[in-house]
């Protein structure tokens, strides 16, 4: 028997699933467990470090990065199945990132001296010491990013956990950032949900930060409670996108609602999973959205230049897909199949499902009440506004929604009424984020924000210093102004 064959995980392309991509090194729990000790054993050394040296040393990791977006994009679309420019795109958004982390650390992290007259008082920022990066695999590189970047410029220490998914690129990309790093700054472990368990069981984790689904979350919560370790979570989400009477169906914002939904195969948290058009303009929104994506979606391998969609990530994901246009379909939906297949022979022997539209649906179907996380959206006629905000709002999530409209106060004012982390105007999913604006979810989407300006003030705790003015000890402060 091989035993370092049983050691390792290998990855296939998802577009050919009989090539193997590449493999690493499975950590084993103990060997995991060793890299938080590495890393609680590294972090006053790292807090200490001052911020401008912390700065220079991700800054010039971040750019060798870039300097390799081309190598590092070609293995995340292999091993993902992720359309190539869609894969370079991530270290290119994971290197602006970082810089915009480094821009904000100073202010965040900065001691501030309060004027409170006799006394003296100043809130300094104190890191929480060895942390944990739990990630997925659909966005691996940003999503690892969201997290690495801000906790190590606030001087935390970091293990990171990726998803089994999608070891290779994120092994590279983070060898890489820790290359010039102090030993045990940052580490990754590789394995599944039992390597993910060792690391924020530890008891020397201070705090996680966790991206996923609901279930592996719940567990994560169990295990978090014995230690009262605070956490940050990202989860699933069923977004609205709501198309008003006044919407501009211009081939060109409805390009931009089309790939809101199928980017990255439609596996994208943020992607827009279900679209509600008022009644009024429902006949040529469908003529102008199969029209735009004829030529907007083309599946196929996802290295080809010319493809916008590619396999999904698993074949548990596809069936998992499938299942549910089966289900559609006995409810007597029609599936209305989208774009082009640049390369049947490819399509028909990999991990791929045909981006469809799917009318006739109500809200009830699991296509429609679920996350489907696949290349299918379902559309939905709504009569007044708010008839459409109660039934986007009556969804167990609220990480993001759209609102369509050719007048931005009435889509302002809609945004509003939402009940979720962040509302699209005329933009859903990657085209509508910014550095600047935190991102994270309501209800069942999670708890937490990433990104934005507080991404950095975020991975630290205040911590007062205070030295009062003599008085009383028993009296209460009534004092507020300096
Ligand atoms: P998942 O929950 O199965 O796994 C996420 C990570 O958690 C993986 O690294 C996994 O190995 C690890 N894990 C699983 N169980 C664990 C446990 N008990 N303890 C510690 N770690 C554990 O999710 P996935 O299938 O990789 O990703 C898809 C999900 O992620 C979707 O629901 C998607 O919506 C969500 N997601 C959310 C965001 C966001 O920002 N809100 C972004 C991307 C993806």
């Amino acid at each position: 028997m091989n035993l370092a064959a049983l050691r390792r995980i290998e990855r296939v392309d998802p577009a050919r699933p009989d090539v193997v991509v590449g493999s690493v090194a499975a950590t084993t729990p103990d060997e995991a467990a060793r890299m938080v000790d590495a890393a609680d054993g590294a972090r006053h050394r790292w807090a200490a470090t001052a911020l401008d040296e912390r700065v220079g040393l991700l800054i010039a990791a971040a750019d060798r990065v870039l300097a390799q977006q081309d190598v590092l994009g070609l293995l995340l679309s292999r091993e993902l199945g992720k359309v190539r420019a869609d894969a370079e795109g991530e270290i290119g958004f994971a290197h602006a990132f970082v810089g915009h982390c480094a821009r904000t650390a100073p202010g965040a992290l900065a001691e501030r001296q309060l004027d409170v007259g006799r006394g003296r008082l100043a809130v300094t920022a104190l890191p929480y010491g060895a942390v944990a990066a739990i990630t997925p695999w659909n966005a691996p590189i940003i999503l690892t990013t969201l997290k690495v970047a801000p906790a190590l410029l606030a001087g935390n220490t970091v293990v990171v956990k990726p998803s089994p998914l999608v070891p290779l690129a994120v092994s590279s990309y983070l060898a890489e950032l820790a290359a010039e790093l102090p030993h045990g700054v940052l580490s990754v472990a590789n394995g599944g949900a039992e390597v993910g368990r060792a690391v924020v069981r530890h008891p020397a984790v201070r705090r996680v930060a966790f991206t996923g689904g609901g279930v592996a979350a719940r567990a994560l919560q169990s295990d978090l409670a014995d230690g009262l370790v605070p956490s940050v979570l990202e989860l699933g989400g069923n977004d609205p996108a709501i198309v008003l009477d006044d919407a501009d169906l211009s081939d060109e914002a409805i390009e931009r609602l089309v790939l809101g939904s199928f980017l990255t195969t439609g596996q994208v948290c943020m992607a827009a999973k279900r679209l509600y058009v008022h009644h009024s303009r429902l006949d040529e929104l469908v003529e102008r959205y199969l029209a735009v994506a004829a030529t907007a979606l083309v599946l196929g391998d996802p290295q080809g230049p010319e493809t916008t969609v590619g396999p999904l990530a698993s074949p548990t994901q596809r069936n998992h897909v499938l299942a549910l246009l089966d289900d559609a379909r006995r409810r007597g939906a029609g599936v209305v199949e989208l774009g082009t297949v640049a390369e049947p022979d490819l399509v028909a022997g990999g991990w791929f499902v045909r981006p469809s539209l799917v009318l006739g649906l109500d809200d009830a179907a699991p296509l429609v009440a679920e996350e489907q996380f696949g290349p299918v959206v379902p559309l939905l006629a709504f009569r007044d506004v708010d008839e459409v905000v109660r039934r986007a709002n009556a969804s167990p999530f609220g990480l993001a929604a759209s609102v369509w409209s050719t007048d931005e106060e009435r889509a302002f004012a809609l945004g509003r009424r939402l009940e979720c982390g962040t509302v699209f105007v005329n933009a859903h999913n990657r085209g509508g984020m910014h550095l600047r604006a935190p991102f994270g979810g309501v209800k069942q989407s999670g708890f937490g924000r990433e990104l934005g300006d507080g991404a950095v003030a975020d991975w630290v705790q205040t911590r007062v210093i205070h030295r009062p003015p003599a008085a009383p000890a028993r009296q209460y402060p009534t004092q507020g102004e300096p």
